[in-house]
């Protein structure tokens, strides 16, 4: 699933949910140097989700796991009154995937990163999108076409590479098991610090764990409410 050098550090977004979170685990696993990332821009669960980030990484604890880089690039400009940054009206369980889209959300993530690597020599950088990804920034073309237009702006190529992009979620959920999921969230309305129960990314966790048949140890403000 990935044809990077063993010795060549590999960049990775965490997000601090399931998938990223995996992808790490399953970098480590392989042999890989990881230079985690995460992206602060201001959104409403960003306190819980990088205490997640901070809290698996001290779990995952490895000699070849470098210091998390944290970018700023804050989005309450440019979004408005969107969801994510009001924290009304956030799309719930019964909400089609396509609800959670946050515009422009892959271009912003992976530009600053992207742009770091080359700073720092690092030629891979790696997202845990998988298979099931419904949106047109998550797909192969999209990624082939971003990372020529950066390698054409700076010269080195960052390859944006996906070890999961042909996994599904039970897979993706099988590689994981293993791994404290427990430490990761992946909520957009966090209530009081924890998972809401009712929004549409934690009925994907849930609906997640049950996949695999795996007892969810998340904490859920409304309880197990929401099925996907
Ligand atoms: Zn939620």
């Amino acid at each position: 699933m990935n044809s990077g050098s063993l010795d060549a550090p590999i960049a990775l977004l965490l997000s601090g949910g399931l998938d990223s979170c995996i992808l790490l685990g399953h970098l480590l696993e392989q042999g890989r140097w990881v230079q985690p990332f995460y992206v602060r821009s201001d959104l409403v669960w960003q306190r819980e989700e990088l205490a997640a980030v901070g809290g698996f990484l001290q779990a995952v604890d490895s000699t070849r796991l470098r210091d998390l880089v944290i970018l700023d690039l804050p989005l309450r400009d440019l979004y408005g009154d969107h969801w994510s940054v009001t924290g009304r009206d956030v799309p719930e369980a019964t909400t089609p995937d396509n609800a959670v889209y946050l515009p422009g959300r892959n271009v912003l993530l992976v530009v600053k990163t992207a742009v770091w690597c080359q700073l720092h020599g690092i030629g891979e950088l790696a997202l845990g999108v998988l298979r099931s990804n419904p949106f047109a920034d998550a797909t192969d073309a999209f990624f082939d076409d971003f990372e020529s237009a950066l390698a054409r702006a700076a010269g080195n190529r960052v390859h944006i590479v996906r070890p999961f992009a042909g996994l599904d979620k039970r897979q993706v959920m099988a590689l994981g098991k293993r791994l404290p999921l427990d430490l990761t969230f992946s909520c957009i309305s966090p209530a009081g610090g924890i998972h809401c129960g009712i929004c549409n990314k934690c009925a994907e966790r849930i609906a997640a764990f049950r996949l695999i048949d795996v007892d969810d140890p998340t904490e859920y403000a409304a309880g197990q409410v929401g099925m996907k």
